[in-house]
């Protein structure tokens, strides 16, 4: 059966099924779509007893601290033990450069599957599942593991679970939709214990992080004509408040809840010095603008990395203005 108008969707399971070991990836830096993409593909291909090789492509694999508790962590493995000879399955990855060190091995895999659901993905994959309607690459692994014939158990619905309500901002976006809703709800009939994994994910953070919220906050700058506001985090704040780079995603929630903005942008500076820009959008596209500085996502979330914070900062603000209320 084809799900979701993808084309190669017959395709796909008929690969992953004559597959005896499958590698398998997801974006770098990874947020809790692509963990629970990754893990719920990981458990479910290994049930049907088939060798997973699951990582990303950095040098570290640790699950960041509000993921911990994922089940199926414990199949990790480190990106230079991905075998190249498997098929290759790559999840929640809008382009291929998104796998990080992992992309050549990807691209020399004999069948590479891209399963996603960014606009603009670059169907880098021999095997396309790309569905930029459904709200997460989770829901989409969902379907794929059932079209496989996986028992959906707690553990493997406790990832996808996790994947839907963190890319929905708690099924607070437009991507939550009432197919969206429905699949949320038949995971949770397996047990999934909704209330522990919003405390795992949401409130778990360090106690700095109060402290480093405190700077990210009183630092915010608003561009009122162009409805924009913006924020960094510096590795010296990083440093001193004692939270982890990937501690960070929450931030821009925070500085977007204004009523003063539409558009709201997180500076986090990386070791190398540069800096790795989110931006969230209320309405107006920002796709676009993080797609022209070499990055991508979707029209009201998206990421790009820059060299320079204020200059960055100064022709978003250009950018805006310039496309006025109607972009
Ligand atoms: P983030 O702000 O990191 O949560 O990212 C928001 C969205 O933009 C997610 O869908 C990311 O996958 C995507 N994104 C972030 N940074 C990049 C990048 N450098 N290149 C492509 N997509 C990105
Ligand atoms: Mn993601
Ligand atoms: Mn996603």
């Amino acid at each position: 059966m084809t799900w979701f108008d993808a084309p190669e969707w017959d395709d796909a399971v008929e690969a992953l099924r004559g597959a005896s070991s499958v590698s398998l990836a997801c974006h770098i830096n990874p947020d809790g779509d692509a963990l629970g993409s990754l893990l719920a593909a990981s458990l479910g291909l290994k049930q049907l007893g088939k060798s997973v090789y699951p990582s990303w492509g950095a040098t570290s694999v640790e699950v960041p601290y509000s993921f911990s508790f994922l089940p199926g962590a414990d199949l990790l493995v480190r990106a230079a033990d991905v075998p190249a000879e498997a098929a290759f399955l790559a999840l929640d990855c809008g382009a291929g450069h998104r796998l990080g060190s992992l992309e050549e091995r990807a691209r020399a895999a004999p069948c590479l599957i891209n399963v996603d659901h960014h606009p603009g993905n670059d169907n880098f994959g021999t095997l396309n599942i790309v569905v930029t309607t459904v709200s997460s690459t989770a829901e989409i692994v969902t379907r794929l593991l059932q079209d496989l014939g996986v028992t959906i158990d707690k553990e493997i619905a406790t990832c996808l679970y996790v994947g839907i309500v963190t890319d929905t901002g708690r099924f607070q976006y437009a991507n939550s939709t009432p197919d969206t809703l429905r699949l949320a709800a038949d995971l949770l009939s397996f047990g999934v214990d909704a209330p522990q994994i919003a405390q795992e994910v949401y409130e778990s953070s360090p106690f700095g992080f109060l402290k480093l919220t405190g700077r990210v906050l009183d630092r915010a700058v608003l561009h009122e004509r162009e409805r924009f506001v913006y924020s960094w985090i510096s590795r010296k704040d990083l440093k001193e408040t004692g939270v982890a780079p990937d501690e960070t995603d929450a931030l821009i929630d925070l500085v977007r809840s204004t009523r003063a903005a539409d558009v709201a942008a997180m500076f986090k500076e990386q070791s190398d010095g540069s800096w790795r820009v989110s931006m969230r959008s209320k309405g107006r596209s920002v796709g676009a603008l993080a797609r022209s500085r070499g990055g991508g996502g979707h029209e009201l979330a998206a990421g790009f990395t820059a060299p320079d914070r204020e200059t960055t900062a100064a022709g978003l603000v250009a950018e805006l203005a310039a496309a006025g209320d109607g972009s």
